[in-house]
Order: structure tokens, then sequence, then C-alpha cells
């Protein structure tokens, strides 16, 4: 148990009013979790102050070397106006993973879930209410050594920020574009695909602006090596319903393991559906389409949950999915799990924890 000492502001921010749109990552809470490590000490001073720029020497690690970590998840208000979080464990468990990749020290798991609901407690007020809408969490570690040497630094902040977000499409799901990558590569396996961190995120920068310049909103990545087998989207993962099953790519050591992901995987299993973690290549998926088979794709994560799919372009090949429109089980797993996380569908799994 962390004993977390918190001071609260004495300039509390006027909260956004209902109307307000909430653009996705742009407006802050009134504090934030800090937490400082250094070899030999462990973890110290797990506090919640009020939001404010940090302090950094300009020879700070992390703003060289890149070494940092991050974390993504979101709290929701019950019918009731309790506060809770979705599967906050799984974004633990998977921060240490990433920690360990990047060589920054482990959190244990139940501080690092202490931490994220001490933050929220105080800011509790600002989850917004309007259906649809969430508090965004943000967790993250940066190396604070000042040092111009490559080596794993020696202190580290943790730090937790909020911000309320809007819902990811206001006029409901939406089929979003997809463009396949076949020059630019995310990750290799052996590098660093799995952890989420800043890296992936920059190496991911000129095929988005590509894609936006031929007018598709998100890159699908294929494999490293070979560029044929299907990864990820940016940010989120990927499914295919193919002739009735459910296929999504294995993990493999470069795909980042989503807890929506994960979540819809042990769903699709629930309703008696097939589902095949396996290499999927784009010539699979052009196959398919031509055939008539390509039922629905989607990309799943955190921030949007479920985003169908309604296009996908491979080199020359445009590939509809059906209609364009919506597949049934897409909608079906973005009932059900933002109905968990609202508390209107009932939580047989154990996934929600109240923030107390
Ligand atoms: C965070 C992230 C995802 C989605 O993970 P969720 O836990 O479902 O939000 C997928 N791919 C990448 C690269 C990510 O960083």
């Amino acid at each position: 148990m962390l004993d977390i000492k918190i001071t609260k502001t004495t300039n509390p921010k006027p909260l956004p009013t209902a109307d307000n749109p909430l653009k996705f990552g742009t407006i802050f809470t009134d504090h934030m979790f800090l937490m400082n490590y250094e070899t030999g000490k462990g973890w110290f001073n797990p506090r919640v102050v009020p939001y404010a720029n940090l302090e950094l020497d300009p020879a700070s690690m992390v703003l060289h070397y890149g070494q940092e970590m991050f974390e993504g998840m979101k709290a929701y208000r019950h019918p009731d106006g309790t506060p809770v979080l979705f599967r906050p464990d799984m974004n633990a468990k998977r921060a240490n993973n990433s920690n360990k990749r990047l060589c920054i020290p482990m959190i244990p798991e139940e501080d690092f879930v202490q931490a994220v609901k001490a933050v929220v407690k105080v800011d509790e007020k600002w989850i917004p209410t309007k259906p649809g809408t969430s508090l965004y969490i943000r967790p993250f570690i940066i190396a604070t050594d000042p040092f111009l040497g490559v080596r794993p630094s020696d202190t580290y902040l943790f730090v937790v920020i909020l911000c309320p977000v809007g819902a990811y499409y206001p006029e409901g799901l939406n089929p979003v574009k997809i463009w396949i990558e076949d020059e630019y590569v995310r990750a290799v396996k052996g590098g660093i695909g799995e952890a989420k961190t800043g890296g992936n995120y920059v190496a991911s920068m000129a095929a988005q602006m590509k894609a936006h310049e031929e007018g598709y909103s998100q890159v699908l990545w294929l494999d490293g090596v070979e560029r044929k087998y299907i990864e990820e989207v940016g940010a989120m993962n990927i499914f295919f319903k193919i002739d009735g099953k459910v296929v999504t790519p294995m993990l493999n050591g470069s795909i980042l393991p989503g807890i929506t992901r994960n979540s819809c995987i042990a769903l699709c299993k629930d309703w008696g559906y097939t589902v095949e973690e396996r290499k999927v290549s784009a010539e699979e998926l052009y196959e398919a389409a031509k055939n008539g088979k390509l039922e629905e794709v989607w990309g799943t994560g955190t921030a949007a949950v479920i985003s169908p799919v309604g296009h996908l372009r491979f080199n020359d090949h445009v590939i509809q999915i059906k209609d364009g429109g919506i597949g049934e089980l897409s909608q079906k797993l973005y009932d059900t799990v933002t109905g968990i996380q609202l508390g209107t569908v009932k939580d047989t799994k154990g996934w929600i924890q109240v923030v107390e």
C-alpha cells in the first residue's frame, strides 16, 4: 500500500460544460499523481498534487534517448454515480511488461492501480456524464537522469494525468478507411513493438501522414520482415470476420497486446464464435473479400473501443467490406463492452473495479 499524500488545488478550473465537445486529449483536470524513483531507494514520495508543468533538466535522458513508457485507460461513471475502472489490473501488468523491455523499474501492480484510483478519486467530478463520454487516464514514466550517455537512468518520474473525453463517434459508430502500409514498418520482432512507448509512435508518423494525404484515417501495419502479414493499426488491434470465424493476428512480439482485444476475444468465445489468433496475410484478406467471405473488419482500443472498418487499401487494391456499413458483430461487441463499462450491461467477468 502506498502512503499517498494529497495536496488539493486552491484554484480549481471550471469544469467543462455539458455542451463542450471535449476534443480528445486537450483538456486536463485539476490534479495529477507523481512518484519518484531512485536506484537503491526504490519508488518514493507518492503524491497527488495540483496539475502543473513538470520541471526537468534539459539533459534528462528521456528527452534524448526516449526511455519512457505509457498506459491508456478510462474511468466511467455508472448510472448510480459510482466511478469505475475497466480491468485496471491488466494495465498494471502491461505497464510492467513495457517497463521490463525498456529497462524501467517495475511498479507493484497494486501500487499502480492505487495511484490511478487516488487521482481519479480526487478529480472524480471531472468524469463527464453525457452518454459516450469518459475520463481518459494517461499513466506514464520518464527517465530523468541529467546525463548524455546511453544507459538506463537511475532516476524516474511516474505521472498520472487525466482528461475528460467526448464520445469518439458523436454520431454513433462510423466506419473508417484504412491504408495498408507496405513501405514503412512500425515494429519488428525483437524490437519494442510489444511495449507501449513513444518510440513506436514516432516510427509511425511518416506513414500516417502519407495515409492522410491519400484520404485515409489510419494505417494498418504489415510485419516488419516480409511485409506480408497484418499486424495492427496505429493504436488499435485489428479483427476480421471471415466466413463466420473471428480472426485476429496472433501476438507475435511486435504487436501491442490490447486489453480491448483480449476482452473481445473472450466475449466472442462466450458467444460461440471460433476465434483464431494466427497469421493473416493482406493477400488472404483480398481473396476473402473477392469471394464475399470478408464479412466484417474492426479495430479495438481503449479510445474508440470498437472502430468498424469500411474500406481497406492495399497497393492498388481497394477492399470494400460488405456495404461499408457497420457489421452486426462489431456493433454487438461495441454495445456489450461499452455497456459493461457504463454499467448498463451486467459485468459477469469481474472486469469492473470501483474507484473508492
Ligand atoms: C494502446 C495500444 C493498443 C490498444 O490497446 P488497448 O489496451 O485495447 O487500449 C493497440 N495498439 C497499440 C500500438 C497501442 O499503443
